[in-house]
C-alpha cells in the first residue's frame, strides 16, 4: 500500500488515525462521522422546531452531550439564534 502524500489525521472523536480525505473538511474519521452527522441531522431537526435554544437545552432534549453541540456552533454549521 502506497502511503506517501496521504494526509493522516486523528479522530477528533476516538482519536484514532485515519486516511483524510482531502475534499472532507471532517475532523473525525469514517465512524464518528457518521454518527456525528446523525447527531448534527437531530439537533438540526430540534432547532428547527425550538428556534433560540440554548447549547444546553438542546442537550438536554435531545441527548447529545453538550460540547458536541457547541462544536456543531463552532464549526458553524448553524446558530442558535
Ligand atoms: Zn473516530
Amino acid at each position: 500500500m502506497e502511503l506517501k502524500g496521504q494526509n493522516f489525521e486523528n479522530c477528533r472523536s476516538c482519536n484514532k488515525a485515519y486516511a483524510a480525505n482531502p475534499f472532507l473538511r471532517s475532523k473525525y474519521c469514517p465512524t464518528c462521522e457518521d454518527t456525528y452527522e446523525s447527531k448534527y441531522k437531530t439537533v438540526r431537526e430540534y432547532l428547527y422546531d425550538h428556534r433560540g435554544s440554548s447549547a444546553v437545552q438542546i442537550a438536554e432534549a435531545t441527548g447529545i452531550p453538550v460540547e458536541l453541540i457547541l462544536d456543531f456552533i463552532a464549526d458553524e454549521r448553524f446558530t442558535t439564534d
